[in-house]
């Protein structure tokens, strides 16, 4: 199943972790429609306008995965909105950056409710979706416990 044509449900479900501690990270049917709206709303039109693949490492979390990265990870920030199948982690393509996938979010007037720039310039792009009350709010996150607001004009 799709969530848009370059997104499958299921990458958005995979999970490494889930696996291996044999957790169910299926998305609940009543926030498919959360998951797909995040697609079509934000995802895809970014995939559109920078023409090359974007994977995504981690998109729906259940609470016990939620859980699990929690303690396995120092500094880990739980985004509630992943267990809910509101938000994202994408990766991005070959020659781009985290900052300039935020950066085309913001130029296209994508409706993102938050952004959070993970580990600028190295790292990888959270991005959540709220239908009907999106928020705007670009943070990042700089490898320690909390999430500022992003230093760097965008
Ligand atoms: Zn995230």
């Amino acid at each position: 199943m799709l969530l848009t044509k370059n997104f499958p449900l299921a990458e958005f479900e995979f999970s490494h972790t889930a696996l291996m501690h044999g957790i169910d990270n299926n998305i609940p049917p009543e926030m498919f429609v959360r998951a797909r709206d995040l697609a079509r709303e934000i995802m895809q039109p970014l995939r559109d306008f920078v023409d090359s693949p974007i994977s995504v490492s981690s998109g729906y979390r259940s609470p016990e995965l939620d859980r699990i990265l929690k303690n396995k990870h120092q500094g880990w920030i739980s985004h509630s909105q992943h267990t809910k199948g509101e938000a994202a982690d994408l990766r991005p393509p070959f020659g781009w950056t985290n900052i300039e996938l935020a950066q085309v979010i913001i130029n296209l007037g994508l409706p993102f409710d938050q952004m959070i720039v993970e580990l600028p310039n190295r790292g990888w792009l959270h991005v959540s979706h709220r239908s009907g009350r999106n928020r705007r709010e670009v943070r990042t996150w700089l490898g320690e416990p909390g999430v500022y607001p992003l230093g760097i004009v965008l």
